[in-house]
């Protein structure tokens, strides 16, 4: 497996985030809290450095909660300001602004001594494919804020959204693209579906789903399924099979509809708040 090619278009992608980078103060970067390091591209450290950070930790809702409180204080212990959010049902949206304003205050005040007055401070949001960009802004920005428009001196095309009369927001968002650095950060993100599931077929990633869940969360199997999980990865998906009753139409056992309902189910959270990935 060879995941380390960069194509035109992410080539481009990162041209015009470093051009986005200029317009702005404070880079808000959303990863999935169910694998808080797996969903962060590293580059976007040396892209926007010198910029104040936020980074909120989307889908909260699915990920382990005690799991999500020991990332968020393993990123403030590196400089970062941290929300966790559920940017669907907007749980969390409220700290979102003040924090904006705490992680810019000193810029304010800088601004301020200057008496350089409205003068907003300017964000943009950054993060992998569907890790909830286009939800966020939809929901935070929403359409309580209008749109300002072109503005002297700013790209042409760019839209800002107002969110009020200290913060604005670009309308678009830069994606980033996954890093697989190595083969347990490519199996997670196929495991919360953010790349598409051609690392590995289904029947595979459904046994590493249940390696892992096995180790980290004993118990969660059994309580879903009714098996028993002392036994082998494959076996456990041939008795998720059977209690489904996942059939094929020769009335066989069905392991790739098993695979793929014990994927769905994870996924969804049905299984539980799980996250995939603990802090070292
Ligand atoms: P983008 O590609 O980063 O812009 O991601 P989207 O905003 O399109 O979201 C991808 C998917 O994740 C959509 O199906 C959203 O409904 C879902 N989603 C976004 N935020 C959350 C969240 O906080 N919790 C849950 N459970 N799902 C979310």
């Amino acid at each position: 497996m060879n995941f380390q090619w960069y194509p035109g278009h992410m080539t481009k992608a990162k041209r015009q985030m470093q051009e986005d980078m200029k317009l702005i103060d404070l880079v808000i970067e959303l990863v999935d809290a169910r694998i808080p390091l797996s969903s962060r591209n590293p580059d976007i450290d040396d892209l926007g450095k010198n910029k104040y950070r936020l980074i909120l930790m989307n889908k909260s809702d699915l990920a382990d909660r005690k799991q999500t409180e020991a990332w968020s204080s393993y990123f403030r212990s590196r400089g970062f300001f941290v929300v966790c959010l559920d940017a669907r049902s907007k749980n969390g949206m409220k700290n979102v602004t003040d924090v904006i304003m705490e992680a810019c205050k000193e810029k304010m005040e800088r601004d301020r001594k200057r008496g350089i007055k409205n003068r907003p401070v300017r964000a943009m949001v950054v993060g992998i494919p569907n890790v909830g960009k286009s939800t966020f802004i939809n929901s935070y920005a929403g359409k309580a804020c209008a749109k300002t428009g072109n503005k002297p001196g700013v790209t042409k095309g760019k839209q800002w959204i107002r969110l009020n009369k200290n913060v604005e927001l670009l309308d678009t968002p830069g994606i980033l693209w996954p890093k697989f650095e190595d083969q347990m950060v490519g199996l997670r993100l196929a495991l919360i579906g953010s790349i598409k599931d051609e690392i590995l077929n289904t029947d595979e990633l459904a046994i590493e789903l249940i390696h892992i869940l096995t180790g980290m969360y004993p118990g969660v199997l059994k309580d879903r399924y009714g098996v028993d999980e002392e036994q082998k990865d494959t076996d456990i998906l041939c008795e998720i099979a059977e209690k489904r009753n996942c059939l094929s139409k020769g009335n066989e056992l069905d392991y790739s509809k098993a695979a793929t309902l014990l994927i769905d189910e994870f996924r969804s959270g049905k299984l539980g708040k799980i996250t995939l990935e603990i802090v070292k």
